[in-house]
């Protein structure tokens, strides 16, 4: 029953730290750009809608993000927990999933927030276009992200530390480290991984 968020600039590590601890915690990860790239990649209508916005480093709509999300939230895995990685990014986006939330009974455990400095997190995102060719992965598209996040999202931290939800962490080091950092905060307080 473990409901949390992970929140932090392009390049800091989320997907890779997400499907971690969607294993060691027994949640599913849901990664709202895992979802669009999927959709890109398979040519639906949302693909082509989402590309559109991803390739300029833009936000895809609210209506159409929270849609979505509303529809994978609602899915029967779902129903006992999850990580959210990358989503809300938007104060519309908070409000859409406080709603959902209420509505279910349910409350947000721990939002985590991983930090990185921005010459790390551009290094990051550099290395990855090289890798694997990400289509917003380019450096005029890699900066342009990082303005909407500082404008859009990085505001997000203070609305859930002002309910005293945020395990701030540093995303620096090992992939290994940053885990165990996580995993370790999350323990005190309380938020363990089930007893296989
Ligand atoms: P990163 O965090 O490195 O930018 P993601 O894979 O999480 O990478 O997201 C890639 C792109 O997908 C974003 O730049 C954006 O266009 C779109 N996207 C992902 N999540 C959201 C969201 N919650 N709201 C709007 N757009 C989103």
């Amino acid at each position: 029953m473990t409901r949390l968020l992970l929140i932090g600039p392009p390049g800091a590590g989320k997907g890779t730290q997400a499907l971690r601890l969607s294993e060691r915690l027994g949640v599913p990860a849901i990664s709202t750009g895992d979802i669009f790239r999927e959709n890109v990649n398979s040519g639906t209508e949302l693909g082509v809608l989402a590309k559109s916005f991803m390739d300029r480093g833009e936000y895809v709509p609210d209506e159409v993000t929270n849609d979505l999300v509303r529809d994978r939230l609602a899915a029967a895995d779902a129903g006992t927990g999850f990580l959210l990685d990358g989503y809300p990014r938007t104060t519309e986006q908070v409000r859409t999933l406080d709603r959902f939330l209420e509505r279910q009974g349910h409350a947000l455990d721990a939002v985590v927030q991983l930090t990185a400095d921005q010459d790390e997190t551009v290094s990051r995102l550099l290395k990855r276009a090289r890798d694997q060719g990400r289509s917003d992965d380019t450096e005029d598209v890699i900066r342009h992200r990082l303005e909407v996040y500082a404008a859009q999202t990085a505001p997000l931290i203070d609305v859930y530390a002002a309910r005293g939800l945020v395990i701030s962490i540093d995303g620096l080091g090992s992939m290994d480290d940053v885990t165990e950092r996580i995993v370790g905060a999350l323990a005190e307080r309380g938020i363990s991984q089930p007893v296989a």
